[in-house]
């Protein structure tokens, strides 16, 4: 056997351990770097690998009709590390997957360091040395601020971000359109747009008022001890603060209603407009523009449904602000994860604008699996965009659209979701005994056939059998 030189992956955590291991199994030598128990983070506890910060919960296990869980299934079907280290240690928690935290990093931990094909360096990497030919860098939503430094000289001083702000996204089919409509304002066109290129939902005084009030009042998040220094840019400041700054502002910033017309109404000038812009070239997706928040999850889809026009909107991703550090992946890097800058360099985890333990093992599990193909000279096949890795990696490194106006960029970290996957050809319209589907019942459909296809692709993307989807 011909020598092979090391792929460096650089962070232990879920996508750096889950990238080594894949690397290792296709037969590639990998130098793992973590910095801990050298070096701490702000959040984490142990030296061990792949340490979960905060729950114990990977969520839903249903690969019939979640899209987390069918993640989970794609991924045991990849021989996952992290999900077959998780189903050795779960715990029982209904329909989720919860795993024993130390149990879970111990097996991820011993399973590394018996891999006779990893080589464990405990240490922080501040610049990947430049004789490393082929660099996996997974340093996550904590990435120490000396490889910070090194990573913003190389993409740039706006490409890397240090807070998520997290505007919701709504699933467009489930805007009511009787209410709300498609108009840019003042209809102009932008760089890319067509005039008609935002979502409005319109607001009376009263509903404004009552929308105001519902903010203040609101259940907040707190920031967590590390994120005390979080700033509040101006550009992305949360919407109840800025409600908190007096009751006009919100209509004076995000919420103003100028330049559009209610085709409904057209006599009757809304008093406040909520704006949403596409997110996904799919067009499946929008955000609301400006409405990043830190009110709980469940009180933003209460309060959220208040607005016409999204009284019965599903949330692909509910708003928030946090501590992060993440790329400006679509610019930056080419479809294989690599940094178009740098190729040598690959990025892998939340570091990438995925968010989630299981996502960012995903991540890292095809960062792995290109970094692997390319050592051994292979040509590397994406995955398919219908199944759950292809959907989160064309969200990462293509799906999303740059905004279409001179807005801030909307990219922000996401956790895998149905809006993230082409549309089904054809929508089920009825169940196995021929009856006509509705409500409730239709969308499970949908799910289920969504599912079904990502499996079904995944398959035949195993078999070589779609080369086409990396053309
Ligand atoms: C406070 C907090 C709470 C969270 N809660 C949840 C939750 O409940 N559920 C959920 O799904 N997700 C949660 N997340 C997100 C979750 O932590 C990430 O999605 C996931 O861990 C990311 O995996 P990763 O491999 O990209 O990064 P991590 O798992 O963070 O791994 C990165 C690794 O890189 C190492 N490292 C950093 N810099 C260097 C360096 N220069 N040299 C060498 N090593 C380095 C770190 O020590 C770490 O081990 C939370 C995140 C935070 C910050």
């Amino acid at each position: 056997m011909h020598f092979l030189r090391p792929v460096h992956v650089v962070g232990g955590g879920l996508s750096g351990s889950e990238a080594a291991w894949q690397i290792a199994r296709r037969g590639v030598p990998v130098v793992l770097h973590e910095m801990r128990p050298v070096r701490a983070t702000a959040v984490h506890k142990t030296g061990q690998f792949a340490e979960l910060v905060c729950s114990n919960s990977f969520r839903s296990d249903d690969a019939e009709a979640s899209a987390i869980g069918l993640l989970h299934a794609e991924m045991r079907r990849l021989d996952s590390l992290v999900l077959r280290s998780a189903d050795r240690n779960k715990l029982p928690a209904g329909s989720a997957l919860a795993v024993d935290r130390d149990g879970f990093a111990g097996a991820i931990t011993a399973a590394l360091e018996a891999e006779p094909l990893i080589s464990i360096d405990r240490g922080e990497i501040v610049t990947p040395r430049p004789d490393w030919d082929s660099v996996i860098v997974a340093t996550g939503p904590l990435t120490s601020p000396a490889l910070a430094d090194t990573i913003r000289g190389l993409t740039g001083e706006e490409a890397l971000s240090f807070f998520d702000a997290i505007a919701p996204i709504v699933h467009r089919d489930s805007i009511d359109f009787d209410v709300a409509w498609f108009q840019s304002r003042y209809d102009k066109a932008g760089p890319a747009g067509s005039g008609a290129d935002y979502i409005n939902c319109p607001l009376t005084r009263q509903q404004y008022d009552a929308f105001v009030d519902a903010l203040l009042a609101g259940d907040k998040l707190a920031f967590h001890d590390f994120e005390t220094t979080t700033p509040y840019f101006d550009g992305c400041l949360p919407i109840e603060v800025m409600a908190e700054r007096g009751r006009e502002t919100l209509r004076h910033g995000p919420m103003k209603p100028f330049g559009l017309t209610d085709p409904h109404q057209p006599a009757i000038k809304p008093y406040a407009v909520v704006q949403l812009r596409q997110d996904n070239k799919l067009g499946t997706l929008f955000n609301m523009v400006g409405f990043q928040t830190k009110l709980k999850h469940a009180e933003q889809v209460r309060i959220f449904r208040t607005i016409p026009g999204l009284g019965k909107a599903e949330f692909a991703r509910l708003g928030g602000l946090h501590r992060n550090t993440f790329l400006n992946s679509p610019k930056l890097l080419d479809e294989t994860l690599r940094l178009k800058a740098m190729p040598r360099l690959r990025f892998a985890g939340q570091i990438t604008g995925c968010e989630g333990y299981v996502e960012s093992a995903a991540i890292g599990l095809l960062a792995g699996r290109f970094a692997a193909a390319e050592r051994l000279g292979e040509r590397i096949f994406l995955p398919p965009p219908t199944a759950a890795h292809g959907a989160l990696l064309g969200h990462i490194t293509g799906g999303h659209i740059e905004t279409i106006d001179e807005g801030p960029s909307s990219f922000q970290p996401m956790n895998v979701n149905f809006g993230l996957f082409p549309p089904l050809a054809r929508m089920p319209t009825t169940d196995a005994d021929g009856n006509r589907l509705r409500g409730p019942a239709k969308v499970v459909a949908k799910k289920r056939a969504l599912c079904s296809r990502a499996l079904n692709d995944l398959e035949g993307w195993l078999a070589g059998a779609l080369p086409a989807a990396a053309e």
